[in-house]
Parts: C-alpha cells; sequence; structure tokens
C-alpha cells in the first residue's frame, strides 16, 4: 500500500530545506517499508543540500534513520511487520569481491544506489506524481520509507529509537574507524580535528580502545567542552598553528590523526600533527575538487600513512551489535549525543543549527 509521508526534500541546492508530502510506494522484491521514528541530522545531509556531495535534486534526505517494519516485500525472510530496524547508508550486494572480503562498504554495486534504491529506480514520487531521488538507498528524514532489505539492520537491544538512529551513521562512522579502519592499539596516542557528531564518536572509540592521549582540535568552545565529556584528554582551538601545538602536547606527535571535517587543509594539519610511524584517518566527506599535499618523502622516511573510511569500515549486521552491546554496557555514550529534538516540519531549523554548530547531534523524531 502507498503511504502518504511528510518528508525534507532538497529541491535546489544551497535553498533552505523544505518539508513536503510525498507518496512512499509499497515494497517489491527484497524491499521493506519502514514507518520512521527517529532520523539524525548529518553533516553529509547538509553537505548534498548544498552540492558539496553533488546527488541531483529533488532528493529526499536522511540515511540515520530508526523505525519499524510495517510492510514487507515478497522474497523478504529474516524480517516481519512490527521489526524494530535501522538503517545503513551503504548499498551492499554481498556476492561482489569486495563484500567476499568483508569489506562491503567498497561494494561493487554500491554506485548504482547513491540516489536510487540499488535497482536504479525510487519508490518516491511528489504530490504531481515526479520522481524523487534519495539519499543513499535511505531517504530516511520522512515518515515512511522504502528501502531495500540490505539497507536495514535488526535492533537488537531495548535502545530508544532517537538514539538508536545514531548508529546508523555518526556513531558507526566515529567507532568504527577507530576499530575497523586503524585498529588501534591499547595505549596509542590519538588527536581528532573536528568535535561534531562524527569526531565526538571517533573520540568514545578512542576512549573504548584504551587510547592513553586524545587531543580534540575544534573552533568552538563548546564543541570541545562536549569532547572533553566524551573522553578528549586535552583540547586544542583550530587555528594555523594547531599541528604545533598537538606535537607539543603529545611530546613528538600522535599515532592516529583523525580527519572529521572534510577539508583538505585540515588533513594536512592531521598529517603534520603526526610522530613517526604515525597514520591519518580521513573520515571528513571534502568537495570533489579539494586537494591534501604532503610531503612525499616522509610517506617512507618516517614510515607514515595516509588512508579514508567509508562509513567506519562497517560490516553492518555485525558491527551495530557490538555498538548496541557496549551502550549497554555503558561505555558508549549514545544519551549525551542528542543536543535537540525536532518535529519533521522544523527541519529547515535542524539544517540551520547543524550549520551553526549548535548540536552534537540534532535529531528529527516522529510521532
Ligand atoms: P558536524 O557539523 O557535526 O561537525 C563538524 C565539526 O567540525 C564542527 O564541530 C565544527 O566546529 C568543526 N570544524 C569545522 N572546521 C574545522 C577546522 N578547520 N578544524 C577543526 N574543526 C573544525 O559534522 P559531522 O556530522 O560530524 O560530519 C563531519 C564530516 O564527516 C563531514 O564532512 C561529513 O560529511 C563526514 N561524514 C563522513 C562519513 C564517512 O563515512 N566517512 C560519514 C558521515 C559523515
Ligand atoms: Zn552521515
Amino acid at each position: 500500500m502507498t503511504q502518504t509521508a511528510r518528508a525534507a526534500v532538497c529541491r535546489d541546492w544551497n535553498q533552505p530545506v523544505g518539508v513536503e508530502e510525498i507518496q512512499v510506494e509499497a515494497p517489491r522484491r527484497n524491499e521493506v517499508m519502514i514507518k520512521l521514528h527517529a532520523c539524525g541530522v548529518c553533516h553529509s545531509d547538509l553537505s548534498a543540500a548544498t552540492g558539496v556531495i553533488p546527488f541531483p535534486p529533488p532528493l529526499v534526505l536522511g540515511h540515520e534513520g530508526a523505525g519499524e517494519i510495517v510492510q514487507v516485500g515478497e522474497g523478504v525472510t529474516d524480517f516481519q511487520i512490527g521489526d524494530r530496524v535501522i538503517t545503513s547508508f551503504v548499498s551492499m550486494c554481498g556476492t561482489c569481491r569486495y563484500c567476499n572480503a568483508g569489506r562491503p562498504v567498497l561494494c561493487e554495486t554500491v554506485n548504482s544506489a547513491l540516489t536510487t534504491l540499488p535497482d536504479g529506480s525510487v519508490r518516491t514520487h511528489d504530490s504531481n506524481g515526479n520522481a524523487l531521488n534519495i539519499f543513499s538507498g535511505c531517504g530516511v528524514m520522512a515518515e515512511y520509507a522504502t528501502l531495500h532489505v540490505n539497507n536495514v539492520v535488526p535492533v537488537t537491544e531495548d535502545v530508544p529509537m532517537d538514539r538508536a538512529a545514531l548508529v546508523g551513521c555518526a556513531v558507526m562512522t566515529g567507532v568504527g574507524a577507530v576499530f575497523n579502519t586503524a585498529q588501534m592499539e591499547p595505549g596509542s596516542i590519538a588527536v581528532v580535528f573536528g568535535a561534531g557528531g562524527v569526531g565526538l564518536n571517533v573520540i568514545q572509540g578512542c576512549r573504548i580502545a584504551g587510547a592513553r592521549q586524545i587531543v580534540a582540535v575544534d573552533m568552538s568552545e563548546e564543541k570541545l567542552a562536549t569532547a572533553r565529556e566524551f573522553g578528549a584528554t586535552d583540547v586544542v582551538v583550530a587555528d594555523e598553528k594547531a599541528a604545533k601545538t598537538i606535537r607539543k602536547l603529545t611530546r613528538g606527535g600522535a599515532d592516529y590523526a583523525f580527519e572529521c571535517v572534510g577539508r583538505g587543509k585540515v588533513a594536512e594539519q592531521a598529517y603534520a600533527s603526526l610522530g613517526k610511524g604515525g597514520t591519518v584517518i580521513v573520515v571528513g566527506v571534502a568537495p570533489r575538487e579539494d586537494m591534501t599535499t604532503i610531503r612525499t618523502l616522509s610517506l617512507p622516511a618516517e614510515e607514515r600513512g595516509i588512508r579514508g573510511s567509508w562509513f567506519g569500515s562497517a560490516r553492518p549486521r555485525y558491527d551495530f551489535p557490538r555498538l548496541f552491546g557496549l551502550y549497554a554496557k555503558g561505555d558508549l555514550m549514545l544519551d549525551e549525543l542528542v543536543t535537540q529534538r525536532y518535529t519533521i516540519d522544523q527541519a529547515a531549523q535542524a539544517f540551520a543549527d547543524m550549520e551553526a554548530g549548535r548540536n552534537a547531534r540534532g535529531v528529527i523524531t516522529f510521532a
């Protein structure tokens, strides 16, 4: 059955995000429809709304959702109506070379589902019957959404849905960058550039992994205060001298430097704050034309490294339960991440607040 849903839609880059009534079609083969309970507002949604991530509008935003299954399509065997799920924004086929290698975020089919479902079509239309693209196989900043089963993961623990939603991007991306991508050893020295929704999760990932020193870097004093709550042992206000300050603070530089802003210049600062043998992990999503320049010789001579991390190198059905387990144990802070709740009709405000840096994470909740 088709459902009418209020949804946050980007109609034009650099225009305030609008909220409109859309039609969401029933699930087809291997698809499910979910009724959203909550959806986090990620900087990547903002980047899609400004064209930094060049997903063509009209685009239903949202890729950090939690909800319950209300309809199941033909062939769906592992979900039933009423199941609580969170979304996973990387489409994965389960059969290609990368999926088989345990690296499903690199799935060969991923590019076919950047603004549609994996089969290249959408279940979303506006009130005039025109097709609407969806953010990364999701488009879950909406009361209802139809997704491929591979883009939903069961919620295994009794986690409130507004917090569970954040595991679908910020938490998996941040903690996974530490656990999966960096595979950080206990006792490491870490520095984290950008203490927003993703960076705070890198910080708490470093804390849980047993880092001995965690330096947070941000322009906002408020974000730095929050960073301390999440586990930062030192804080540095971002300026051109940040790398020098960090090398001094860490007595020679960090083992791992995480870039959680999305700018080549910040990646360069992260590289400059490493000690010998250190590695930069780039998490932030920069505009396509943005470049990073590093001294080539320092790679071999100091055994430095630079690598990227997409969605925390997630294996969602393995990693999400791990994260919920850490929350249940009291190690993973989810409650403290949600600093503001909005209705779907307040979506434009939620994006304005993100731009102004007012939240650790803002979450849209649905009645
Ligand atoms: P956010 O807006 O919540 O946080 C960004 C933080 O960076 C803010 O606190 C801001 O004050 C700070 N900042 C800005 N410029 C800075 C600078 N020059 N130096 C230090 N700090 C600076 O954003 P978010 O949701 O945490 O996302 C962060 C980045 O991660 C974005 O680029 C987003 O697109 C990207 N992202 C990547 C993935 C992935 O899979 N790799 C997933 C989600 C988000
Ligand atoms: Zn995101």
